[in-house]
């Protein structure tokens, strides 16, 4: 489906992202790997993907809480494949602290992960998806985008931006051939959501497994967490022709929690 288009899926070395990756390139896309972790593993997960896919996959490295690594990383995909046709973003980051004790540097770390990259990414891609007439951008928000949970401020105001920061671009292209959706997951099991079980146990006065059960799915009427693949196989959807007309969505995945 996706032969001849260049992915660059931004955090993609784990988690949701690698998942999204693996879809991708499943269905044809040359992959652009981004991501941190170690060499070895990641260069395991790039050679596996081109293997098994039969697609070009390259990694990248860069840091997206700066704007100069974004744009030298910007650089290098734009030069190499002339356009980044599938754009996710996806690397996030999290910390949970009660705001009055949260340490400011997290605060403007989570902040330019979450929210400043994609505006970066997204700007410096646009200019070649316009000549192509053809774009698809996926913003990998959260429930976190249409709910909040305390203790998560930084995350929850990084993902409301993220949302809004969709809506906007979406209608300044939707004449362009070019959409902008966010995808909204509830609760996945991936790293992410493995570290912060103790700090949230540590907030609330919770044990790891209360915290699992009393406070993650308690907010999920599934009782079940969202699965990678889940994910991944709506943010497929969205970067299909048939998706067209899907633009400016903020689109929950998340078991009904933001229905209540
Ligand atoms: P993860 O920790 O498994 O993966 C995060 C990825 O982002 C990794 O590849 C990491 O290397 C990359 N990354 C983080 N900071 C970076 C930086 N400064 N520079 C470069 N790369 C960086 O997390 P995940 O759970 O897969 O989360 C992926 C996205 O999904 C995030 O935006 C997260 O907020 C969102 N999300 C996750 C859940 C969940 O329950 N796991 C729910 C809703 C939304």
């Amino acid at each position: 489906m996706f032969i001849g288009k260049t992915a660059l899926i931004t955090g993609s070395t784990s988690g949701i992202g690698l998942g999204i990756a693996r879809t991708l390139a499943a269905q044809g896309a040359n992959v652009i790997l981004h991501g941190l972790g170690d060499p070895a593993e990641i260069e395991r997960l790039r050679a596996g993907m081109a293997a098994d896919h039969g697609v070009e996959v390259r990694h990248d490295g860069a840091d997206v809480g700066r704007r100069d690594a974004i744009e030298a990383m910007m650089d290098r995909a734009l030069g190499e494949f002339g356009v980044v046709d599938l754009l996710v973003n996806n690397a996030g980051i999290q910390h949970v602290a009660p705001v009055d004790e949260f340490p400011v540097e997290r605060w403007e770390a989570i902040l330019a992960v979450n929210l400043s990259a994609a505006f970066h990414t997204t700007r410096l891609a646009l200019p070649a998806m316009m000549r192509h007439g053809f774009g698809r951008i996926v913003n990998v928000a959260s429930a976190h985008a249409l709910v909040a949970s305390p203790f998560k401020a930084a995350y929850v105001a990084s993902k409301h931006g993220l949302a809004g920061f969709t809506k906007s671009v979406a209608l300044e292209v939707a004449q362009v051939g070019i959409t902008v959706n966010a995808l909204c997951p509830g609760y996945v099991l991936t790293p992410l959501v493995e570290r912060q079980i103790p700090d949230t146990a540590r907030a609330r006065g919770l044990t790891p497994e209360e915290v699992v059960r009393d406070v993650l799915l308690a907010a999920q009427p599934t009782k079940k967490f969202v699965t990678v693949e889940q994910v991944a196989a709506l943010a497929a959807f969205l970067c299909s022709e048939e998706a067209a007309s899907i633009t400016g969505a903020v689109l929950p995945v998340d078991g009904g929690w933001t229905a209540q």
